[in-house]
């Protein structure tokens, strides 16, 4: 065993040597590599130098760096991979949804070219006033969407000239340290400073505490439930808080639903109903709701009429406090109906069934591919259960209607960050729809569709009475 054990450390110490000889510089703090860090302590340390480093970078230097991080995600092998292990190690969502929303963090987060100068000139002089870093930031990540948020805020926070340190789900440990260094390492292959993106190698809460308690971390960023939403907003220093949502749908009688049934199941049962901007509630107008119903099982929806069964499987999903069993979130439908005894094909994408208003699956963000359905007299009543539902989130809403009028009435009375209109969820962060991605979809703070300057302080920088050249 003694003897095993030297052959190891002498192993160990020929390929450090082997390194050092090749000229990347080895730390023995740092032996993970790459931005993985033993303790948060160090992960900040390094975090905060290599901020430093970055500020001294151009701007136009940031944009190759963030490019270097989209061509390496963008590679077949690696959008494959971590796409599949954040499935393997979470057991949460679809690996073939998960490819298209890490595809589109890493091609549709924009860079340093949203950081738009604005200038005032007049006889005074000029004054101009532009985004830059706040430092090293932190930045919490939900098991949910693992590795798209890991992509989709290193891009926004390195554009706005930060660094990172991440403080993944201890649920998707393994991948964010995958891919921590991965982009690690296609950022130093571009010259970049090192340790661009840290993180420690077991997240903790403690750790979290860490992070969120150190003068070195000068804007929290959070992604995930109210718990920790609250945390970031009470640790005393700048925070984003990107929350939970529970989105409604309202149909009404002027929509197409033969679309509207489709775009809702496309929506609903994308990465088994996990993004917190899916479809969880639909408040369909009485004289088309049959007509949906039947339109989205011909989508790949199964529905569930027996009240007693649906009972059964609410029982089945959630905890005595009615929250959703963790175990089960982001399943697929097919294996959620296994529980209450019903065998169905991969065919099948999503779980529908008629309920009340009040019923929990509705007022619940189950995260789960199980949409409850409501009957509504009229559109009007619709958009009010919609806004009862939706609790006040802000997050997220979805319509079905060609009544300009009642769509604006939807968009005024629920508030949501995002509101889709006659398209699938996902058309709001950029998949389907006009506009950028993001997977930090701040409604409490108010940056709502993060993007690199959400990540920035404005400064002032003015000079008195010359360079106005008018
Ligand atoms: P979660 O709140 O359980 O976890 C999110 C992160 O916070 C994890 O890293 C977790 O370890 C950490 N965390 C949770 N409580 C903590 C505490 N008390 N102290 C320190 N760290 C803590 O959420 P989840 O299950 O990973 O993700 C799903 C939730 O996130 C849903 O509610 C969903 O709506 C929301 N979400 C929101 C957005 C958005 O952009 N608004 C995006 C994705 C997910």
């Amino acid at each position: 065993m003694k003897m095993e054990l030297d052959l190891i450390q002498e192993m160990i110490k020929q390929v450090l040597e082997e390194i050092k000889e090749e000229g990347v510089e080895v730390s023995s703090k740092e032996e993970y590599g790459y931005g993985v860090f033993d303790s948060m302590v160090e992960a900040i340390d390094a975090s905060e130098k290599a901020q430093k480093e970055l500020f001294e970078c151009s701007v136009q230097q940031r944009d190759k760096f963030v490019d270097a991080i989209r061509a390496e995600i963008l590679k077949k092998e690696n959008l494959e991979m971590i796409s599949y292990d954040a499935v393997e190690e979470t057991k949460i969502g679809r690996v073939e949804d998960k490819i298209i929303k890490n595809r589109v963090a890493a091609e549709n987060t924009p860079g340093t070219e949203d950081l738009k100068t604005r200038a005032i000139t007049g006889e005074d002089g000029l004054t101009i006033e532009e985004y830059c870093p706040f430092g090293v930031i932190g930045s919490i990540t939900p098991t949910t969407n693992p590795t798209e948020t890991l992509i989709n805020n290193s891009i926004s926070m390195i554009a706005g000239g930060n660094t990172v340190v991440f403080s993944p789900h201890p649920r998707a440990k393994k991948v964010s340290i995958k891919l921590v260094k991965m982009m690690n390492k296609a950022l130093e292959e571009a010259g970049a400073p090192r340790n661009l993106i840290t993180m420690v190698k077991e997240p903790s809460i403690e750790n979290s505490k860490i992070m969120m308690e150190s003068p070195k971390v000068r804007l929290l960023v959070a992604t995930g439930g109210p718990a920790i939403v609250k945390q970031v907003l009470s640790a005393g220093k700048k925070a984003i808080g990107a929350g939970a949502g529970n989105p409604p749908v309202v149909v009404d009688e002027t929509a197409d639903i033969e679309k509207a049934a489709k775009d809702i199941v496309s929506g609903a049962s994308f990465d088994n109903n996990v993004p917190c901007i899916a479809e969880k509630e639909v408040f369909a107008v009485e004289s088309v709701v049959d007509q949906l119903i039947y339109y989205m099982k011909k989508n790949g929806a199964y529905e569930i009429t027996s009240p007693e069964v649906l009972e059964q499987l609410d029982k089945a999903v959630s905890k005595e406090n009615g929250k959703p069993n963790p175990s089960l979130v982001g399943k697929s439908a097919k294996e959620l109906l296994a529980l209450v005894g019903i065998n169905v094909d991969d065919d099948i994408k999503l779980v529908i069934a008629r309920t009340n208003k009040d019923h929990h699956l509705v007022t619940e963000e189950m995260l789960m591919p199980i949409l409850p359905i409501v009957s509504v007299s009229d559109v009007d009543t619709a958009i009010d259960w919609a806004y009862e539902a939706e609790a006040g989130n802000r997050h997220t809403a979805i319509m079905h209607s060609k009544n300009v009028d009642k769509l604006t009435k939807m968009a005024k009375k629920l508030e949501a960050t995002i509101f889709v209109k006659n398209a699938p969820s996902y058309a709001g962060i950029g998949v389907g729809g006009e506009g950028h991605t993001t997977f930090t979809i701040a409604g409490p703070t108010g940056e709502g569709i993060t993007s690199a300057k959400s990540f920035c302080r404005i400064r002032r920088c003015v000079m008195s009475e010359a360079l106005s050249i008018r």
